[in-house]
């Protein structure tokens, strides 16, 4: 196996093939086994206690809060939360002959391959097993329909939850984003607050407001301008619609409305992923 991945990790044209049948190895090792047919209707299975651990993707377009969602829920499963946008940046702080080729890429401004992608996740899968990790929340991949088949040849991915927000809602919480340019704190001044209407629900989303010494030290990030955003919306629509797709016909695809902010939203995620014992359990331990 160590050889297999000093060949991954020398290599920057991956096999997949051969990477996906290296962690299915691993993955039999540490006793990842998947009953095929639990996820089959885009519903999370109720769960035994002691039974392995969950092993689900979050998809959710930029601004939706799927890191916040997905970082909740690794923490309340205890499973690790693995965002590809960390392992990125983890491995260009690093010193390895990835970390030259990463930092070069980007450099260039060009974009990460998947090969790249699908090399970090698997060596962080791997690190994962090694430390007794089980189960996962990955978020950020996959990102394109190829990402998609790729990830199916390297590991089970149980249920996919899609997390989706109304798109006036979400812009407004995307221009209502801001940073204080000196303690670096991020703050949303968005007040969301709109009445239902023809039988669709409305919606309340308070803005996050900064402590009184942040505010007069507020700024905007450049690219949080509404051609931008919108542009980011499409660009994201357009990647994930294929990605979607290729879940929701294998029946792994949850989709998930988000009634408002964290409060209202998060009781109603645990009871769509059958937790909410689990979390009733964890109120009561604490
Ligand atoms: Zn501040």
């Amino acid at each position: 196996m160590t050889a297999l991945r000093g060949l991954l990790r020398g290599n920057a044209a991956v096999n997949t093939r051969t990477a996906g049948r290296w962690i299915s190895s691993v993955a039999a090792e540490s006793g990842f086994s998947f009953p095929a047919s639990q996820a089959r209707k885009g519903v999370a299975p109720r769960r035994d206690p002691g039974s392995r651990n969950v092993q689900w993707v979050f998809l959710g377009c930029p601004g939706v809060g799927k890191g916040t969602y997905a970082s909740r829920l690794s923490r309340l499963l205890g499973v690790p939360h693995i965002a590809t946008g960390d392992l990125v940046r983890d491995e260009l702080a690093a010193t390895s002959p990835l970390s030259k080729q990463l930092t070069e890429i980007v450099n260039r401004g060009h974009l990460v391959s998947d090969e790249i992608i699908i090399d970090l996740l698997s060596k962080r899968l791997e690190d994962g097993v090694a430390k007794g990790e089980s189960g996962f929340i990955l978020d950020g991949f996959p990102r394109t329909r190829r990402q998609a088949e790729i990830l199916d040849g390297v590991t089970e991915i149980e249920l996919v939850v899609n997390l989706k927000l109304r798109e006036d809602v979400l812009l407004a919480k995307c221009l209502g984003r801001r940073i204080c340019s000196q303690c670096g704190g991020n703050f949303n001044v968005a007040s969301i607050d709109i009445k239902g209407e023809n039988g669709r629900p409305g919606i309340a989303m308070p803005p996050l407001l900064p402590p009184e010494h942040c505010m007069s030290k507020l700024i905007t990030r450049a690219d949080d301008t509404e051609d931008v955003v919108k542009e980011r919306l499409r660009l994201y629509h357009e990647l994930s619609q294929p990605v979607e797709e290729f879940y929701r016909i294998r029946g792994k695809l949850l989709e998930f409305d988000l009634p408002g902010g964290i409060p209202e939203s998060w009781p109603k995620l645990l009871r769509a992923l059958n937790l909410d014992d689990h979390n009733e359990k964890q109120s009561a331990a604490a």
